[in-house]
């Protein structure tokens, strides 16, 4: 897998905070699994963890302060 931002193939697995912002705030999801770009950082989602990230922000929306942080492996 080469990065798409750098061209490098450098891409390797991690997990990295994803931060959404909704109409009623924002909301951290803290250890969403991502490939990350050894040379220049670029995280990339693959499509089931875009999907699903989709999933938890519609749930929170409804339970959402100004400020919710949530944890990947943990929400429901
Ligand atoms: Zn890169």
């Amino acid at each position: 897998m080469k990065c798409a931002d750098c061209k490098a193939d450098a891409m390797a697995p991690d997990k990295t905070a994803y931060l959404a912002r909704l109409p009623g705030g924002y909301v951290v999801i803290e250890n969403v699994p991502c490939m990350r770009c050894a040379q220049c950082g670029e995280a990339v989602f693959s499509a089931s963890v875009m999907e699903r990230i989709d999933e938890i922000l519609e749930k929170v929306q409804r339970i959402a302060g100004k400020l919710l942080i949530m944890d990947y492996a943990q929400a429901a």
